[in-house]
Formats: structure tokens, sequence, C-alpha cells
């Protein structure tokens, strides 16, 4: 079914692999693209790779950061044994802005999803289990409330617990289905301070 030539086929099945991007969208996107003026398009592919090239994770938390050891996992003053789990960067910074947490993060990318076919394996789920070999006292879950963060939330608790470390979870005054970056600091704290043992 080769309608197009072989670049603009090409550019489809590319564009495919982003998130959320059917192959309609993704014809819409690649007709879009090959009528733009040619700077255009190599400033947005350029500024793609530099992005790409420049992100660096944290070696400890996983979070994006420009350095070895994110500024959390560097600095002294945070309660190192306490480890929120956290599903994106995003909802890190969602809890720093509250400014009542001390302790550190681990950022997962994403959460267990079948219908997507993304496994423990396909996000940072083993990573925060060797983390744990360390000294941790607590683990808090704070995945969202949607049925994939409450899943992660569960296997995760099932992975940790045997080790005997303490495994709470963020109290649910986050709304369901909320994300948690949408969501006021007053109701994140509130959650935090609600957090319960699984
Ligand atoms: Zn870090």
């Amino acid at each position: 079914m080769d309608y197009y030539s072989k670049s603009v086929n090409k550019l489809i099945e590319e564009l495919t692999r982003l998130p959320g991007l059917g192959v309609k969208t993704a014809q819409r996107l690649a007709f879009h693209i090959i009528n733009m003026p040619e700077d255009h398009v190599n400033s947005i592919a350029g500024a793609m790779v530099n992005a790409r090239n420049s992100v660096k994770f944290c070696k400890e938390c996983f979070t994006i950061t420009d350095q070895e050891l994110c500024p959390i996992c560097s600095n002294p003053k945070r309660t190192h044994d306490q480890i929120m789990v956290v599903e994106e960067t995003k909802d890190l910074v969602a809890y720093e802005r509250t400014g009542q947490y001390n302790g550190v993060y681990h950022v997962l990318h994403g959460v267990v999803n079948p219908q997507l076919g993304i496994t423990p394996a396909d996000i940072k789920m083993k990573e925060l289990i060797k983390r744990l070999e360390g000294d941790v006292q607590e683990v808090i879950i704070a995945t969202g409330s949607t049925t994939e963060g409450e899943a992660t939330a569960m296997i995760l608790s099932k992975f940790i617990k045997p080790t005997g470390i303490r495994v709470t979870r963020i109290a649910s005054g986050v709304p369901v289905g909320g994300e948690l970056e949408y969501v006021d600091e007053v109701t994140l704290m509130r959650a935090f301070d609600g957090r319960i043992d699984m």
C-alpha cells in the first residue's frame, strides 16, 4: 500500500512511535511537515536531537537533570532514607513546589499499562528495587490514582513489603484520574500527610 513516496512513508512510520499518535494523525503531521519552510523543519528536528542528547537522568533517582546526581540527591540535608516514588519528573516538581517534603524521590518514567504493552521492565522499577539494598526506612508510593497508577502501586508494594521496609501510599485526596501536576499544593500535602500503610 505505497501511496506515498518512500521518504514520506518513513516519516509517517517514525511519527507513529510518538505516544498518542495514530496513523491518521501521523499522516496529517507528515503532510504538514513536508509543506513547511525547510528552515522550520531543520529547527524542529534540531531541537529534538539537541534535547535528547543533552538530557541526563540522575543516576540515583532518575529525574531529568544535567548533572550526575540531581540537586535533591546530592543535598546532604535531605532525608535519604525516605523515598517518594512518582511517575514523572513533573510530579516531583509538584511535590517540590510544596516545599514541605524533605525526603528524596524515585522517578519511574511511566506506569505499568498492559493495554499499551508497558511492563514493569519498561519503567525504572528494578532501579528502585536496587536502591532498597541501601538504608531505606520508607517508600512512599505517589503514583496517580488512575487504574494504571493503582496497579503500579500494588506491584511495587508486593516487591517491597517482603524486605520489611515500610510502604505507604499517598491518600486519595488527589482526585481520581487527576494528574499530580494539576493538583494544588495544599491538596498534595494533605495527600502526603494522610498517607496510609500498604
Ligand atoms: Zn536524583
